[in-house]
C-alpha cells in the first residue's frame, strides 16, 4: 500500500491566517472594527508565558490587537474575577483567554464561567459548550476546531465515516467528538477505561489520538486507508542525548497504513493559535450582529 498523504498542519494553519488577516481588513474596512483579544496570565510559568508571547505575535501578524494581563501568582481570586468582569465591560476586548493551568488557589471552572460566553475565544464556558453538543453555533475550542479543519483538507465531506476518538478531556477529546457527530460521523469516544483499544480502532475511518502517551497508537490498530489525526505533543529522550517531540501515534509505521495522516510536529499544534484568531474574528463580528467573514453561513 502506498504511504500516507501527509496532512500539512503548518501550510493549512498559515492559510487560515492569511485567511483572518484578510477578514480583521474587512471587518475596519467595511464598519471600523478593530477585533481585540485580552491574554490573562496568572504566575510565571515559563511554557505559559511562551504561549501568551506567541499569541500576542500572531495577533499582531493578523492585524488584531492584543491586550496582556500578568497577575503575581498569588493573586486573590477575587482580583482575577474583578479583572475578567472588566475585560466583559471593555468594548475593544472581542475574545477573553485565560491561560491554563492557573495557580492551585485558583478554581479554573469558576474563572471561565465568569467570562462572557460572547468574549469566550477558548470555547470553555458552558454555554458555549451546551451550544456545541445542542448544535447551535457559538465559540468552538480551537484545537478541536483545527482537528475538523485538517480532516476536512482531505475529505470534505465526512458523513458516515467511522469515528473514534481517544480521550475525553474537556479541551480536545470531548469538543472534537461533538464536531465529528456535527459533520455526521458515527463517533465512539475511548479513554482509559476501555477494553480493547486496539479493535475499536481497527474499526475506525477516522482516528483523532489525544491521550498524550508516546507513540501509543500502534500501526497494527489503523484501519488501511484511514484518517489519522495525532493531537498529542509529548517531549521524550532522543538518540543524541537531547529531547524531541512526538505525537500518540506511532508516526512512522502507521504512515505505512493510514490514508492520511498528521505529522508531531507540524500538523495540529500550528492549527490551535490559528484557530484562536479565527475565535475572535468570529467574536468580533457576531457581538455586532455581523455574519463571521470566515464561517458566513452560521
Ligand atoms: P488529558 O490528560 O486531559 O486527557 C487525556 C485523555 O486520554 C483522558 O481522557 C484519558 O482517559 C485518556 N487516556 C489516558 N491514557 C489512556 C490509555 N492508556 N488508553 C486510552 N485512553 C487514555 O489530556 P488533553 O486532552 O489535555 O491532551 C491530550 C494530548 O494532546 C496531550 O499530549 C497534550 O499535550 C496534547 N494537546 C495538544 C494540543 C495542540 O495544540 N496540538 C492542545 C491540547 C492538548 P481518562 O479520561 O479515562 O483518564
Amino acid at each position: 500500500m502506498a504511504e500516507a498523504q501527509l496532512i500539512d498542519g503548518r501550510a493549512i494553519a498559515a492559510a487560515l491566517r492569511r485567511q483572518v488577516a484578510a477578514a480583521v481588513a474587512e471587518l475596519q474596512a467595511r464598519h471600523g472594527v478593530v477585533p481585540g483579544l485580552a491574554a490573562v496570565l496568572v504566575g510565571d510559568d515559563p511554557a505559559s508565558a511562551v504561549y501568551v508571547r506567541s499569541k500576542a505575535r500572531a495577533c499582531a501578524a493578523a492585524g488584531i490587537a492584543s491586550f496582556e494581563h500578568r497577575l503575581a501568582a498569588d493573586t486573590p481570586p477575587a482580583a482575577l474575577l474583578d479583572l475578567i468582569a472588566g475585560l466583559n465591560a471593555d468594548d475593544r476586548v472581542d475574545g477573553i483567554l485565560v491561560q491554563l493551568p492557573l495557580p492551585p488557589a485558583i478554581e479554573a471552572r469558576a474563572v471561565i464561567a465568569a467570562i462572557d460566553p460572547a468574549k469566550d475565544v477558548d470555547g470553555f464556558h458552558p454555554v458555549n459548550v451546551g451550544r456545541l453538543w445542542s448544535g447551535v453555533p457559538g465559540l468552538v475550542p480551537c484545537t478541536p476546531r483545527g482537528v475538523m479543519l485538517l480532516l476536512r483538507s482531505v475529505r470534505a465531506d465526512l458523513a458516515g465515516a467511522a469515528a473514534v476518538v481517544l480521550g475525553r478531556s474537556q479541551i480536545v477529546g470531548r469538543p472534537v467528538a461533538a464536531l465529528l457527530l456535527a459533520a455526521d460521523c458515527t463517533v465512539t469516544i475511548a479513554h482509559s477505561k476501555t477494553c480493547d483499544l486496539a479493535a475499536v480502532c481497527r474499526a475506525a475511518d477516522i482516528v483523532v489520538a489525544a491521550v498524550g502517551r508516546p507513540a501509543m497508537v500502534k500501526a497494527a490498530w489503523i484501519k488501511p486507508g484511514a484518517l489519522v489525526i495525532d493531537v498529542g505533543i509529548n517531549r521524550i529522550a532522543a538518540e543524541d542525548g537531547g529531547t524531541r517531540l512526538v505525537g500518540d501515534v506511532d508516526f512512522a509505521a502507521a504512515r505505512e497504513v493510514a490514508g492520511a495522516i498528521t505529522p508531531v510536529p507540524g500538523g495540529v499544534g500550528p492549527m490551535t493559535i490559528a484557530c484562536l484568531l479565527a475565535n475572535t474574528v468570529a467574536a468580533a463580528a457576531r457581538r455586532r450582529r455581523l455574519s463571521d467573514p470566515l464561517q458566513p453561513s452560521d
